[in-house]
């Protein structure tokens, strides 16, 4: 690392710091600021299966700088990974930032990437600069050589093609109008029961305190419900949304987005966990319980996937689900 790659050990850094780090190393512009960070965050990436380390560094529109990196889970398939380019876009959402303006990454975005920017409505003017095709890495020598994603995908297809211009993109305003379908009390009674009796192991996460836990229990659902309201899936009108839970009692909720393309859509789990991985979150088995809310009639149903994945990432985990639906529709 040399004087010109400053680290860095976070996922967001705040518009007026980055104007800081720009100047300190003397470059005209934040988004010059960009290349210089992306050997930094690489080392953020957790990718135990390939080893090989990605990290997308983004300038929003806010003038804020965010990092995303690649996340992979041994003992599921590939195809549930993370990558730095998916994190990044969840990473903005997450923070309210309305649009991204231009990223530097460590390699050549993989098509279906390519494809998940899509979804953003002035994806075709998104610059990139892709760091290691760069031959010098002395980007101060030389402006950065950013590119518009219509040079790298020509022609694409995209949420116009199958959508009307006013629905809302990613990272524009959703709201799905979702609410929890009404639970009887005998299954709140049931749960917290279950949570407390020491039959599982909540009770020895959340050393025995109850208390704590139903009201974090409450956090959960409403965290779930509202990253489900977020959701971006336009394509098959069935939203979701998780929220997980830290052995603190932290709430991370992640919202389910869809892709034009339909493959590379990113589930809830994942972006939860990318919401985990960014603020700080440690190893995955300090995540204790999770709440899913979807649909409970729906062509594309979240459940089992969500299911199988936490068990892989933190297999203590407890695990809900509630169902949720239009206002007036039960
Ligand atoms: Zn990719």
């Amino acid at each position: 690392m040399n004087q010109h790659q400053p680290m860095i050990s976070k996922f967001v850094i705040e518009a007026s710091e980055a104007e800081s780090m720009a100047q300190s190393l003397n470059l005209p512009s934040v988004l010059h600021l960009l290349p210089h960070l992306v050997r930094s965050a690489q080392s953020l990436a957790r990718p135990p299966i390939s080893n090989f380390h990605v990290a997308a560094v983004g300038l929003g529109s806010d003038g804020r700088v965010f990092i995303g990196v690649n996340l992979e889970f041994p003992g599921v398939p590939l195809h549930h990974s993370v990558h730095a380019e998916q994190f990044l876009l969840t990473n903005l959402a997450l923070h309210r930032c309305p649009c991204l303006l231009a990223l530097a990454v460590s390699a050549a975005p993989c098509a279906h990437c390519r494809q998940f920017f899509q979804e953003l409505r002035h994806s075709s003017t998104l610059q990139i600069l892709i760091t290691d095709q760069v031959k010098t890495q002395n980007f101060e020598t030389k402006p950065p050589n950013f590119n518009p994603l219509s040079k790298i995908l020509p022609n694409p297809f995209g949420p116009y093609d199958l959508l009307d211009q006013e629905t809302p993109l990613l990272l524009e305003q959703h709201n799905n109008r979702l609410d929890l379908v009404p639970q009887t009390d005998e299954l709140i009674n049931e749960i917290s029961r279950n949570f407390c009796n020491g039959n599982d192991n909540f009770g020895k996460l959340s050393n025995g305190n109850c208390r704590n836990y139903e009201k974090n229990e409450t956090l959960l659902r409403e965290e779930a419900l509202e990253a489900a309201n977020n959701s971006h899936a336009p394509y098959s009108g069935c939203p979701s949304g998780v929220a997980l839970m830290d052995c603190e009692g932290k709430v991370y909720g992640g919202s389910y987005v869809e892709s034009a393309a339909y493959n590379p859509s990113l589930g809830p789990l994942q972006a939860a966990l990318v919401a985990y991985v960014a603020r700080g979150g440690g190893d995955y088995e300090r995540i204790v319980s999770a709440v899913l809310v979807e649909k409970e009639v729906a062509k594309v149903k979240q459940e089992d996937t969500v299911r199988l994945l936490l068990k892989a990432v933190s297999p203590k985990c407890e695990f809900r689900v509630f169902h949720c639906q239009s206002p007036g529709l039960y």
